[in-house]
């Protein structure tokens, strides 16, 4: 197969032809049709996450068809269309038997700690628990545009952010993560404020679903603005980048009683960012991680995106091959652009 391979961090990939994946007993091989690319993928690349051992083939956001089975496999057949979290479940810990399989103790990770999906072909793990199946209608561009983002954001705004119509729900960071929170929290019938240092992506909050837009650029003060503009404070508040100021404004732009949800990737210098918790004991604030979706949740977003609720190809910016994915690679950290780039192997 091709797929986008390196031996080092931090040097441009190349696009090698490698083995073919062969399924393991209870895994299946899924042809990549179509694969995110996000910012994780580029932390990976830079020698952030430790999951990483090198050489290594980067993708997360995967969806396509299936090409092999394991021999004991139940639910998949060759030929499916399906998609997967980006966290897998052992099936087996304590975390997947009480239903958290996103957060289990032995995740297997396509593209972090096993090869990953920009190549023609990945091996998945435990596919009875983990593997989703698409509806016929939503195209594989879409599917893979779910992505960690849309996923992750989807279970931020509603599961651990318990987002209810009429609230005010404030995003810090208007990328791929950001504008899907945007899109969910809308439909579910929350007034959005969204903020970001660029006016394009403000313009493109906006046609998603933002009430109110912020540019923090010049010195703006956002929590005060975010308090002045909802009357006191954001009933619920995500910081979709992943960044010390953001996940500070994003506390501070509380109102009483209020919910912070990270769900922007805090590392490398921003692991140990500052928090005022003093505001959050005055104010009986919740602070929350979100880190994916499980499997068992995918029907209920996939049931919005049928009936209209959810548009997850609005956010789709650009298609690309497996030839021009290193470039784009390398160039996540630059913040250009806006919307989710698909490659397609
Ligand atoms: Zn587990
Ligand atoms: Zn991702």
């Amino acid at each position: 197969m091709r797929a986008v391979y390196f031996d080092a961090f931090q040097t441009l990939p190349a696009v090698e032809t490698l083995t073919d994946p062969s399924p393991s007993p209870t895994g299946i091989v899924v042809k990549v049709e179509a694969t995110g690319l996000c910012r994780s993928d580029w932390h990976g690349w830079m020698g952030h996450d430790p999951d990483i051992k090198l050489p290594h083939v980067p993708g997360h956001e995967l969806a396509g068809t299936v090409a092999a089975v394991g021999r004991d496999v139940k639910t998949w057949r060759v030929g499916d269309r399906v998609t997967v979290p980006f966290v897998s479940g052992c099936g087996h810990c304590p975390e997947c038997a009480s239903g958290h399989q996103h957060i289990c103790d032995n995740q297997v990770q396509p593209g972090f700690t096993m090869w990953g999906s920009f190549a023609e072909y990945v091996a998945l793990e435990y596919a009875d628990l983990n593997v989703v199946r698409l509806p016929d209608s939503m195209a594989f561009d879409t599917a893979a545009a779910l992505g960690c983002r849309f996923v992750t954001s989807f279970s931020a705004v509603i599961d651990k952010g318990r987002c209810a119509p009429g609230e005010w729900v404030a995003v810090h960071g208007c990328g791929g993560v950001g504008l899907s929170a945007i899109m969910i929290a809308a439909a579910m019938g929350a007034q959005v404020v969204a903020v970001d240092l660029t006016e394009e992506k403000l313009a493109l909050a906006k046609a998603l679903g933002a009430a109110v837009t912020i540019n923090a650029s010049g010195g703006t003060k956002v929590p005060q603005a975010i308090r002045d503009v909802t009357g006191g404070g954001a009933h619920l508040s995500i910081d979709a980048l992943g960044h010390a100021v953001t996940a500070m404004n994003s506390v501070r732009s509380l109102r009483k009683r209020g919910r912070h949800v990270q769900v922007g990737l805090m590392l490398a210098e921003h692991a140990r960012a500052a928090m005022p918790m003093d505001r959050v004991i005055a104010y009986e604030l919740e602070i929350k991680g979100s880190h994916g979706m499980q499997a068992h949740r995918y029907p209920e977003m996939l049931r919005m995106i049928g009936a209209g609720m959810l548009k997850p190809e609005k956010l789709v910016a650009k298609t690309i091959g497996l030839d021009a994915a290193p470039a784009a690679l390398a160039a996540m950290d630059k913040f250009e652009g806006t919307g989710i780039t698909i490659i397609r192997p």
